[in-house]
């Protein structure tokens, strides 16, 4: 599909459409079609090429072996210029093995920011740490590098960095922080998969990066995760955490080798007591994926670019991306969001802008996060019976962040929107939903 701007007459339609009473008070839509336009949002992309990979392991009955998963733990490190990949059933248990490889253990701290999704943490807990929320750039929605000097403690072991919708994490600051801190960071990409932080594909600056490659993802295998590092210590705990049956085979470091596979015993155990395999026919499906990925983000890139190209100088929402020219890109553009200034909308919430451009056929909602450090899960719930929550279960002291603690993570509530994830860049339908964009928020700057 070649990507064109929209012609002077479509624009000139859209000035038409944006004129017209708001859908949402009885108008006619901005975009009527908006609903059925399937292909511009359909995802995963899967072709016969997907199709013939996994039937072929279906086939050959090799759903449960490894080959195939090695052959795409080679290709995907070779993708990133890291050492070692190594593949999981899922992102959230490649995470739970890269916290346990760089060394969190009972009692220490795991510093996060609370505006991601669960899995960036959660885990932690079952390795007996506990995790210190930090504060988002207003911007960027990533770790703010200030916030999380704050958050350091003499018990804190490792940052969780969360290129968060796509937006490269200030790896700079957050790099020269740990490096004086002496903390480790982990990179969670599962939002990022070959997005651009100054040049550089995020996942190669911490100590060890893990990702998502559920289908959702803009790295879509079925169900997947991955973790790489340029660390043989990191990589071989990670394996040892949950590949049992490879412990016996790869790895070489004594210590690893005397807890999981011992000479003289036949079988491999996991020290993580869980099992991190991927099934093949995902390994399959990300070989296929990854000869597309560069051509299909930068797909995305386009659309999205376009849609907030047109929204220029529109009142009441500002883009959240990445500056042009910068050298840094927003990969896939998982879960793309807006920002929201009600001040320049006569205070309208949020949920009011959302309700009047879905009217007008946008298929949005507010932003679908929570902040994390005000969950009962993080504050309340004794998960592991301590007989006290379990955020705090070996703290020394109460680290729980109450409700104001974190102010731009709680501005996100009312001050980020959602926007159309386009996975194809049609121009002409892209004006429309710029259009109903436009046409609230101008709609709702003049009255
Ligand atoms: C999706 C996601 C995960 C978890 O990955 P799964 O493959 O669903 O287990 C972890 N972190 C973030 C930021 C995610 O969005």
């Amino acid at each position: 599909m070649k990507a064109t701007m929209p012609s002077i007459q479509d624009i000139a339609e859209t000035d038409e459409i944006i004129s017209q009473p708001l859908a949402i008070e009885g108008g006619p839509q901005a975009n009527p079609d908006g609903a059925n336009q399937k292909e511009l949002f359909h995802w995963p992309i899967v072709t016969a090429e997907d199709e013939e990979a996994i039937l072929a392991v279906l086939r050959d009955g090799s759903m449960s072996d490894n080959k195939i998963t090695k052959q795409f733990e080679a290709e995907y490190a070779a993708h990133l210029g890291v050492k070692f990949a190594l593949g999981y059933a899922n992102g959230t248990m490649a995470l739970a093995a890269a916290m346990w490889a760089v060394g969190l253990r009972r009692g220490d701290e795991l510093i996060c920011p609370s505006l991601t999704y669960w899995a960036s943490a959660l885990q932690a807990f079952s390795l007996g740490a506990t995790v210190v929320f930090a504060d988002v750039d207003p911007d960027t929605l990533c770790l703010d590098p200030n916030d999380l000097e704050r958050r350091v403690s003499p018990r804190t072991k490792a940052i969780m960095v969360v290129h968060n919708c796509g937006y490269p994490a200030d790896m700079d600051a957050i790099l020269r922080l740990a490096r004086r801190r002496q903390l480790k960071v982990i990179e969670d990409v599962s939002h990022a998969h070959g997005g651009l932080y100054r040049g550089r594909q995020v996942g190669t600056f911490g100590d060890v990066a893990a990702m998502s490659m559920m289908s959702a993802k803009s790295f879509p295998i079925g169900e997947g995760g991955m973790l790489v590092t340029d660390n043989r210590s990191i990589y071989e705990h990670a394996l040892a955490f949950s590949h049992y049956e490879r412990t016996r085979d790869e790895l070489t470091l004594d210590e690893l080798k005397r807890m999981c596979a011992p000479a003289g015993i036949p079988l491999g155990l996991a020290v993580g007591g869980v099992k991190g395999r991927m099934n093949q026919t995902c390994a399959a499906m990300g070989r296929v994926q990854l000869k597309h990925h560069a051509r299909r983000i930068a797909e995305i890139q386009r659309a999205l670019n376009r849609f907030w190209d047109l929204l220029e100088d529109t009142p009441g929402i500002r883009p959240h991306r990445t500056p042009v020219h910068s050298n840094s890109t927003m990969g896939g553009w998982y879960n793309p969001v807006g920002h929201y200034v009600p001040e320049e909308l006569g205070g309208l919430s949020v949920e009011r802008f959302v309700q009047a451009v879905k009217a007008e056929g946008a298929p949005i909602s507010r932003a679908n996060t929570f902040p994390l450090h005000l969950h009962p899960l993080f504050n309340s719930a004794d998960i592991y019976g301590d007989g006290k929550p379990t955020r705090i279960a070996f703290s020394e002291s109460d680290i729980r962040q109450p409700p104001g603690s974190l102010p731009h993570v709680e501005a996100t509530l009312s001050r980020t929107i959602s926007i159309p994830w386009f996975r194809r860049d049609y121009p002409e339908l892209i004006a429309l939903h710029a259009a109903a964009f436009r046409k609230v928020a101008l709609h709702y700057a003049r009255s």
